[in-house]
Protein backbone atom coordinates (compact mmCIF):
# COMPACT_ATOMS: atom_id res chain seq x y z
CA UNK A 1 0.00 0.00 0.00
CA UNK A 2 2.55 2.53 0.80
CA UNK A 3 3.69 5.17 -1.75
CA UNK A 4 6.74 5.68 -0.22
CA UNK A 5 10.06 6.21 -2.25
CA UNK A 6 13.50 7.32 -2.05
CA UNK A 7 12.59 10.50 -4.33
CA UNK A 8 9.43 10.75 -2.66
CA UNK A 9 8.61 14.17 -1.67
CA UNK A 10 6.50 12.45 1.02
CA UNK A 11 10.17 10.96 2.41
CA UNK A 12 11.54 14.70 2.92
CA UNK A 13 12.34 14.90 6.47
CA UNK A 14 11.47 10.99 7.21
CA UNK A 15 13.76 9.12 9.44
CA UNK A 16 16.94 7.32 7.38
CA UNK A 17 19.78 5.75 8.66
CA UNK A 18 23.07 8.02 9.01
CA UNK A 19 25.02 8.17 6.24
CA UNK A 20 27.64 5.34 6.20
CA UNK A 21 26.41 3.28 9.48
CA UNK A 22 26.34 0.32 9.34
CA UNK A 23 26.95 -0.96 12.95
CA UNK A 24 24.01 -2.37 15.37
CA UNK A 25 24.11 0.41 17.09
CA UNK A 26 23.04 2.93 14.19
CA UNK A 27 19.96 0.43 12.96
CA UNK A 28 18.98 0.43 17.00
CA UNK A 29 19.50 4.51 16.65
CA UNK A 30 17.12 4.16 13.39
CA UNK A 31 14.31 2.17 15.52
CA UNK A 32 14.34 4.75 17.94
CA UNK A 33 13.95 7.58 16.31
CA UNK A 34 10.98 5.93 14.26
CA UNK A 35 9.70 5.42 17.83
CA UNK A 36 9.89 8.81 19.03
CA UNK A 37 7.99 10.10 15.84
CA UNK A 38 5.44 7.44 16.16
CA UNK A 39 6.45 6.39 12.74
CA UNK A 40 7.32 2.96 13.65
CA UNK A 41 4.93 -0.05 12.13
CA UNK A 42 3.98 -2.83 14.03
CA UNK A 43 2.45 -5.83 12.24
CA UNK A 44 -0.92 -7.32 13.25
CA UNK A 45 -1.72 -11.45 12.75
CA UNK A 46 -4.81 -12.73 11.20
CA UNK A 47 -5.93 -15.81 12.24
CA UNK A 48 -9.44 -15.62 10.18
CA UNK A 49 -9.46 -15.09 6.43
CA UNK A 50 -10.10 -11.82 4.79
CA UNK A 51 -13.43 -10.02 5.12
CA UNK A 52 -15.49 -7.42 6.92
CA UNK A 53 -15.33 -9.55 9.84
CA UNK A 54 -11.63 -10.50 11.18
CA UNK A 55 -9.85 -12.20 13.94
CA UNK A 56 -7.22 -10.79 14.79
CA UNK A 57 -4.32 -11.00 17.54
CA UNK A 58 -6.97 -13.24 18.74
CA UNK A 59 -9.81 -10.14 19.16
CA UNK A 60 -12.23 -10.18 16.32
CA UNK A 61 -12.97 -6.68 14.63
CA UNK A 62 -15.08 -5.32 12.17
CA UNK A 63 -11.88 -4.29 9.39
CA UNK A 64 -11.96 -0.88 7.18
CA UNK A 65 -8.73 -1.55 6.08
CA UNK A 66 -8.91 -4.20 3.06
CA UNK A 67 -8.76 -3.90 -0.38
CA UNK A 68 -10.77 -6.85 -0.99
CA UNK A 69 -13.43 -4.54 -2.22
CA UNK A 70 -15.69 -6.53 -3.65
CA UNK A 71 -15.51 -9.19 -0.61
CA UNK A 72 -14.16 -11.76 -3.07
CA UNK A 73 -10.89 -13.16 -1.21
CA UNK A 74 -12.94 -15.53 0.83
CA UNK A 75 -15.52 -16.37 -1.75
CA UNK A 76 -16.28 -20.24 -1.47
CA UNK A 77 -16.45 -20.41 -5.47
CA UNK A 78 -12.99 -18.47 -5.78
CA UNK A 79 -11.85 -21.46 -2.79
CA UNK A 80 -12.98 -24.10 -4.76
CA UNK A 81 -11.64 -23.10 -8.29
CA UNK A 82 -8.07 -22.94 -6.27
CA UNK A 83 -9.08 -26.36 -5.25
CA UNK A 84 -9.76 -27.21 -8.78
CA UNK A 85 -6.75 -25.22 -9.83
CA UNK A 86 -4.35 -27.49 -7.27
CA UNK A 87 -5.69 -30.64 -8.77
CA UNK A 88 -4.68 -29.92 -12.58
CA UNK A 89 -1.39 -28.49 -12.27
CA UNK A 90 -0.11 -28.65 -8.27
CA UNK A 91 1.33 -26.30 -5.91
CA UNK A 92 4.09 -24.38 -7.52
CA UNK A 93 4.54 -22.96 -10.95
CA UNK A 94 8.51 -24.01 -10.78
CA UNK A 95 9.60 -21.99 -13.38
CA UNK A 96 9.69 -18.19 -15.19
CA UNK A 97 6.70 -18.05 -17.99
CA UNK A 98 9.76 -17.83 -20.80
CA UNK A 99 10.75 -21.61 -19.58
CA UNK A 100 8.46 -23.87 -18.61
CA UNK A 101 6.38 -21.24 -15.95
CA UNK A 102 3.45 -20.47 -18.40
CA UNK A 103 0.60 -22.97 -17.89
CA UNK A 104 -2.52 -23.04 -20.16
CA UNK A 105 -4.36 -21.12 -17.03
CA UNK A 106 -2.10 -18.67 -16.98
CA UNK A 107 -2.75 -18.05 -20.90
CA UNK A 108 -6.51 -18.76 -20.58
CA UNK A 109 -6.50 -15.56 -18.01
CA UNK A 110 -4.45 -13.69 -20.19
CA UNK A 111 -7.11 -13.41 -23.29
CA UNK A 112 -9.63 -13.24 -20.53
CA UNK A 113 -8.43 -10.16 -19.07
CA UNK A 114 -7.99 -8.72 -22.25
CA UNK A 115 -11.23 -9.30 -23.49
CA UNK A 116 -12.61 -7.64 -19.92
CA UNK A 117 -10.78 -4.67 -20.11
CA UNK A 118 -11.17 -3.88 -24.03
CA UNK A 119 -7.25 -3.60 -24.90
CA UNK A 120 -5.95 -6.04 -27.31
CA UNK A 121 -3.22 -7.76 -25.48
CA UNK A 122 -2.48 -8.69 -21.27
CA UNK A 123 0.46 -10.02 -19.61
CA UNK A 124 0.07 -11.50 -16.32
CA UNK A 125 3.06 -10.47 -13.94
CA UNK A 126 3.60 -11.91 -10.38
CA UNK A 127 2.73 -8.29 -8.73
CA UNK A 128 2.06 -5.33 -9.28
CA UNK A 129 5.67 -3.96 -7.75
CA UNK A 130 7.07 -6.07 -10.06
CA UNK A 131 4.52 -5.00 -13.07
CA UNK A 132 5.41 -1.30 -12.59
CA UNK A 133 9.08 -2.14 -12.45
CA UNK A 134 9.28 -3.91 -15.68
CA UNK A 135 6.82 -1.82 -17.44
CA UNK A 136 8.68 1.95 -16.75
CA UNK A 137 12.21 0.18 -17.02
CA UNK A 138 11.55 -1.56 -20.33
CA UNK A 139 9.75 1.76 -21.62
CA UNK A 140 12.64 3.99 -20.40
CA UNK A 141 16.46 4.27 -20.29
CA UNK A 142 18.50 6.66 -19.37
CA UNK A 143 18.03 9.16 -22.76
CA UNK A 144 14.13 8.78 -21.89
CA UNK A 145 12.27 11.41 -19.03
CA UNK A 146 9.28 10.19 -17.02
CA UNK A 147 6.49 12.17 -15.61
CA UNK A 148 4.66 11.42 -12.88
CA UNK A 149 1.88 12.22 -10.29
CA UNK A 150 3.34 13.76 -6.84
CA UNK A 151 1.05 11.03 -5.24
CA UNK A 152 1.90 8.37 -7.65
CA UNK A 153 2.52 4.84 -5.48
CA UNK A 154 5.94 3.78 -4.36
CA UNK A 155 6.27 1.36 -6.56
CA UNK A 156 5.97 3.29 -10.12
CA UNK A 157 8.44 6.05 -8.08
CA UNK A 158 10.81 2.88 -7.91
CA UNK A 159 10.74 2.07 -11.05
CA UNK A 160 11.83 5.33 -12.21
CA UNK A 161 14.53 5.71 -9.78
CA UNK A 162 15.24 2.25 -11.57
CA UNK A 163 14.80 2.63 -15.11
CA UNK A 164 17.52 5.66 -14.93
CA UNK A 165 15.56 7.84 -16.85
CA UNK A 166 15.11 11.75 -16.06
CA UNK A 167 12.35 11.80 -13.62
CA UNK A 168 9.96 15.01 -13.56
CA UNK A 169 7.54 14.70 -10.86
CA UNK A 170 4.13 17.29 -10.97
CA UNK A 171 1.78 18.57 -8.45
CA UNK A 172 -1.43 15.97 -7.82
CA UNK A 173 -3.65 15.84 -10.63
CA UNK A 174 -2.13 19.51 -12.27
CA UNK A 175 -1.95 18.22 -16.14
CA UNK A 176 -1.74 22.29 -17.00
CA UNK A 177 1.93 21.59 -15.00
CA UNK A 178 2.56 18.42 -16.39
CA UNK A 179 1.78 19.78 -19.98
CA UNK A 180 4.71 22.37 -19.23
CA UNK A 181 7.00 19.66 -18.50
CA UNK A 182 6.32 17.80 -21.21
CA UNK A 183 6.46 20.79 -23.85
CA UNK A 184 9.90 21.56 -22.27
CA UNK A 185 11.48 18.27 -22.45
CA UNK A 186 13.98 17.27 -25.18
CA UNK A 187 13.80 13.52 -23.90
CA UNK A 188 14.21 10.94 -26.89
CA UNK A 189 11.00 9.00 -25.32
CA UNK A 190 8.39 10.61 -22.98
CA UNK A 191 6.94 8.45 -20.50
CA UNK A 192 3.69 9.51 -18.14
CA UNK A 193 3.11 7.13 -15.16
CA UNK A 194 -0.18 7.92 -12.58
CA UNK A 195 -2.17 5.94 -10.39
CA UNK A 196 -5.59 5.69 -11.97
CA UNK A 197 -7.25 5.91 -8.42
CA UNK A 198 -4.54 7.14 -5.80
CA UNK A 199 -4.22 4.69 -3.11
CA UNK A 200 -3.60 6.62 0.22
CA UNK A 201 -6.55 9.37 -1.57
CA UNK A 202 -9.07 7.60 -3.32
CA UNK A 203 -9.09 10.41 -5.58
CA UNK A 204 -9.50 9.60 -9.65
CA UNK A 205 -7.02 10.85 -11.99
CA UNK A 206 -8.10 12.87 -15.20
CA UNK A 207 -7.88 9.82 -17.75
CA UNK A 208 -9.28 11.59 -20.71
CA UNK A 209 -6.78 14.77 -20.57
CA UNK A 210 -3.72 12.84 -19.37
CA UNK A 211 -4.54 11.14 -23.38
CA UNK A 212 -5.04 14.19 -25.05
CA UNK A 213 -1.23 15.56 -23.55
CA UNK A 214 0.45 12.34 -24.11
CA UNK A 215 -1.26 12.14 -27.83
CA UNK A 216 -0.04 15.66 -28.10
CA UNK A 217 3.65 15.51 -27.10
CA UNK A 218 4.26 11.90 -28.70
CA UNK A 219 4.71 10.29 -25.18
CA UNK A 220 3.07 6.52 -23.57
CA UNK A 221 0.45 6.66 -20.78
CA UNK A 222 0.92 4.18 -18.01
CA UNK A 223 -1.97 4.06 -15.70
CA UNK A 224 -1.73 2.07 -12.86
CA UNK A 225 -4.81 0.87 -12.15
CA UNK A 226 -4.73 -1.45 -8.86
CA UNK A 227 -7.19 0.36 -6.78
CA UNK A 228 -10.11 1.12 -10.16
CA UNK A 229 -10.20 -2.72 -11.31
CA UNK A 230 -13.16 -4.49 -10.18
CA UNK A 231 -14.90 -1.73 -9.04
CA UNK A 232 -15.00 1.33 -11.75
CA UNK A 233 -16.45 1.36 -14.61
CA UNK A 234 -19.43 -0.86 -16.35
CA UNK A 235 -18.97 -4.48 -15.14
CA UNK A 236 -16.01 -3.52 -12.95
CA UNK A 237 -14.16 -2.92 -16.09
CA UNK A 238 -11.41 -0.08 -14.43
CA UNK A 239 -10.84 3.10 -14.76
CA UNK A 240 -10.38 3.57 -19.01
CA UNK A 241 -14.20 2.00 -19.05
CA UNK A 242 -15.10 4.63 -16.29
CA UNK A 243 -13.45 7.38 -18.51
CA UNK A 244 -15.26 5.27 -21.71
CA UNK A 245 -11.56 6.24 -22.96
CA UNK A 246 -9.16 4.58 -25.13
CA UNK A 247 -5.62 5.09 -26.81
CA UNK A 248 -3.04 3.44 -28.06
CA UNK A 249 -0.52 4.71 -26.38
CA UNK A 250 -1.93 3.91 -22.99
CA UNK A 251 -0.74 1.01 -21.25
CA UNK A 252 -2.93 0.12 -18.30
CA UNK A 253 -1.44 -1.86 -15.16
CA UNK A 254 -4.19 -2.87 -12.59
CA UNK A 255 -3.55 -5.76 -9.74
CA UNK A 256 -5.39 -9.16 -9.10
CA UNK A 257 -4.90 -9.15 -5.04
CA UNK A 258 -7.10 -6.35 -3.98
CA UNK A 259 -10.93 -6.25 -6.07
CA UNK A 260 -10.15 -9.28 -7.86
CA UNK A 261 -9.38 -11.19 -4.11
CA UNK A 262 -6.37 -13.24 -5.40
CA UNK A 263 -3.07 -12.41 -6.36
CA UNK A 264 -0.85 -11.02 -9.33
CA UNK A 265 -1.42 -8.34 -12.04
CA UNK A 266 -1.35 -7.69 -15.55
CA UNK A 267 -0.61 -4.98 -17.71
CA UNK A 268 -2.93 -4.52 -21.08
CA UNK A 269 -2.25 -2.33 -24.54
CA UNK A 270 -1.41 -2.75 -27.88
CA UNK A 271 0.12 -6.17 -29.19
CA UNK A 272 3.95 -4.48 -30.03
CA UNK A 273 4.34 -3.03 -26.42
CA UNK A 274 2.69 -5.58 -24.60
CA UNK A 275 5.59 -8.21 -26.98
CA UNK A 276 7.70 -5.55 -26.30
CA UNK A 277 6.99 -6.63 -21.93
CA UNK A 278 7.81 -10.01 -22.83
CA UNK A 279 11.01 -9.82 -24.64
CA UNK A 280 12.64 -6.77 -21.74
CA UNK A 281 9.92 -6.68 -18.63
CA UNK A 282 13.28 -7.52 -16.21
CA UNK A 283 10.57 -8.39 -13.26
CA UNK A 284 8.23 -10.53 -16.06
CA UNK A 285 11.72 -12.78 -17.60
CA UNK A 286 13.54 -12.92 -14.20
CA UNK A 287 10.78 -14.03 -11.53
CA UNK A 288 8.85 -17.61 -11.09
CA UNK A 289 5.45 -17.48 -12.49
CA UNK A 290 2.59 -17.32 -10.22
CA UNK A 291 0.83 -20.60 -9.04
CA UNK A 292 -1.63 -21.51 -11.43
CA UNK A 293 -4.27 -22.23 -9.71
CA UNK A 294 -4.78 -18.36 -8.94
CA UNK A 295 -5.34 -18.07 -12.85
CA UNK A 296 -8.09 -20.55 -12.27
CA UNK A 297 -9.29 -18.86 -8.77
CA UNK A 298 -8.77 -15.64 -10.89
CA UNK A 299 -10.99 -16.87 -14.02
CA UNK A 300 -13.92 -17.18 -11.37
CA UNK A 301 -13.17 -14.10 -10.04
CA UNK A 302 -13.69 -12.38 -13.08
CA UNK A 303 -16.74 -13.99 -13.69
CA UNK A 304 -18.17 -12.75 -10.19
CA UNK A 305 -16.91 -9.19 -11.34
CA UNK A 306 -18.80 -9.25 -14.13
CA UNK A 307 -22.17 -10.80 -13.21
CA UNK A 308 -22.47 -9.83 -9.60
CA UNK A 309 -23.10 -5.80 -10.04
CA UNK A 310 -24.64 -6.01 -6.35
CA UNK A 311 -21.39 -5.97 -4.89
CA UNK A 312 -20.57 -2.17 -6.48
CA UNK A 313 -23.62 -1.19 -5.81
CA UNK A 314 -23.54 -2.09 -2.49
CA UNK A 315 -20.21 -0.37 -2.36
CA UNK A 316 -21.91 2.93 -3.49
CA UNK A 317 -24.60 2.48 -1.27
CA UNK A 318 -21.85 2.31 1.83
CA UNK A 319 -19.52 5.04 0.69
CA UNK A 320 -22.71 7.73 0.79
CA UNK A 321 -23.43 5.77 4.44
CA UNK A 322 -20.01 7.10 5.86
CA UNK A 323 -19.90 10.40 4.01
CA UNK A 324 -23.40 10.95 5.14
CA UNK A 325 -23.13 10.07 8.82
CA UNK A 326 -19.52 11.69 9.45
CA UNK A 327 -19.90 14.95 11.38
CA UNK A 328 -16.03 16.27 11.05
CA UNK A 329 -14.77 19.34 12.92
CA UNK A 330 -11.05 18.82 13.00
CA UNK A 331 -10.70 16.14 10.79
CA UNK A 332 -10.82 16.21 7.07
CA UNK A 333 -13.04 13.26 4.68
CA UNK A 334 -11.00 13.23 1.61
CA UNK A 335 -13.42 14.21 -1.47
CA UNK A 336 -13.27 10.52 -2.41
CA UNK A 337 -16.35 8.67 -4.64
CA UNK A 338 -14.18 5.30 -4.35
CA UNK A 339 -13.95 2.69 -1.37
CA UNK A 340 -10.91 4.60 -0.08
CA UNK A 341 -11.98 7.08 2.26
CA UNK A 342 -9.56 8.93 3.95
CA UNK A 343 -10.38 10.86 6.96
CA UNK A 344 -7.31 13.40 7.64
CA UNK A 345 -6.10 14.01 10.92
CA UNK A 346 -2.68 15.56 10.73
CA UNK A 347 -0.38 14.69 13.58
CA UNK A 348 0.96 11.28 13.65
CA UNK A 349 0.53 10.52 17.22
CA UNK A 350 -3.19 12.15 16.91
CA UNK A 351 -3.86 9.40 14.06
CA UNK A 352 -2.73 6.67 15.96
CA UNK A 353 -3.96 7.23 18.81
CA UNK A 354 -7.33 7.16 16.93
CA UNK A 355 -6.83 4.30 15.43
CA UNK A 356 -6.15 2.52 18.88
CA UNK A 357 -8.85 3.88 20.22
CA UNK A 358 -11.67 2.80 17.62
CA UNK A 359 -9.37 -0.73 18.19
CA UNK A 360 -10.31 -0.88 21.55
CA UNK A 361 -14.22 -0.54 20.01
CA UNK A 362 -13.17 -3.71 17.89
CA UNK A 363 -13.06 -1.33 14.86
CA UNK A 364 -9.71 -1.85 12.88
CA UNK A 365 -8.96 0.96 10.40
CA UNK A 366 -4.86 1.29 10.92
CA UNK A 367 -3.24 5.19 11.14
CA UNK A 368 -1.47 6.00 7.82
CA UNK A 369 1.88 7.81 8.59
CA UNK A 370 4.73 9.70 6.52
CA UNK A 371 6.65 8.26 4.49
CA UNK A 372 3.57 6.72 2.63
CA UNK A 373 1.89 9.93 2.43
CA UNK A 374 2.86 13.60 2.98
CA UNK A 375 4.29 14.88 6.33
CA UNK A 376 2.00 16.38 8.46
CA UNK A 377 -1.22 14.65 6.73
CA UNK A 378 -1.61 11.33 8.77
CA UNK A 379 -4.99 9.77 8.31
CA UNK A 380 -6.92 6.91 8.62
CA UNK A 381 -7.52 5.42 5.44
CA UNK A 382 -10.58 3.63 5.69
CA UNK A 383 -11.51 0.91 3.05
CA UNK A 384 -15.45 -0.16 2.48
CA UNK A 385 -15.89 -3.76 0.57
CA UNK A 386 -18.96 -5.01 -0.61
CA UNK A 387 -18.85 -7.07 2.56
CA UNK A 388 -19.67 -4.76 4.91
CA UNK A 389 -22.98 -4.38 6.63
CA UNK A 390 -24.88 -0.63 6.37
CA UNK A 391 -24.45 -0.99 10.78
CA UNK A 392 -20.79 -1.67 10.65
CA UNK A 393 -20.52 1.67 8.55
CA UNK A 394 -23.04 3.80 11.01
CA UNK A 395 -20.73 1.95 14.00
CA UNK A 396 -17.90 3.80 12.34
CA UNK A 397 -19.10 6.68 11.51
CA UNK A 398 -20.36 7.32 14.80
CA UNK A 399 -17.09 6.68 16.74
CA UNK A 400 -15.22 8.94 14.88
CA UNK A 401 -17.83 11.44 15.82
CA UNK A 402 -17.70 10.77 19.00
CA UNK A 403 -13.74 10.68 19.38
CA UNK A 404 -13.32 14.45 18.09
N1 LIG B 1 0.02 0.12 -7.37
C1 LIG B 1 -0.80 0.61 -6.44
C2 LIG B 1 -1.49 1.91 -6.70
C3 LIG B 1 -0.99 -0.08 -5.24
O1 LIG B 1 -1.79 0.41 -4.29
C4 LIG B 1 -0.32 -1.31 -5.05
C5 LIG B 1 -0.50 -2.17 -3.82
N2 LIG B 1 -0.73 -1.54 -2.68
C6 LIG B 1 0.53 -1.77 -6.04
C7 LIG B 1 0.68 -1.03 -7.19
C8 LIG B 1 1.32 -3.04 -5.86
O2 LIG B 1 0.52 -4.14 -6.12
P1 LIG B 1 0.86 -5.55 -5.48
O3 LIG B 1 0.34 -5.49 -4.09
O4 LIG B 1 0.14 -6.54 -6.35
O5 LIG B 1 2.34 -5.70 -5.55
Amino acid sequence: MSRAGPAAQTQVGAPSLDAGAQSLAAIADGLSRLDHEALRRQRRVLESPQGARVRVDGRDYVAFCSNDYLGLAAHPELIEAAREGAARYGVGAGASHLVLGHAAAHQALEERLAAFVGLPRALLFSSGYLANLGIVTALAGRDDAVFADRLNHASLNDAVLLSRATFRRYPHLDLDALERLLAASRARRKLIVSDAVFSMDGDITPVPGLISLAERYDAWLVLDDAHGFGVLGPEGRGTLAHFNARSPRVIVMATLGKAAGVFGAFAAGEPEPIEWLVQRARSYIYTTATPPLLSVALLKSLELIERETWRRTRLQELIAVLRGRLQLRRWRLAPSTTAIQPLVIGANDEAVDVSERLGREGLLVPAIRPPTVPQGTARLRISLTAAHQTGDVERLAGALNALQ
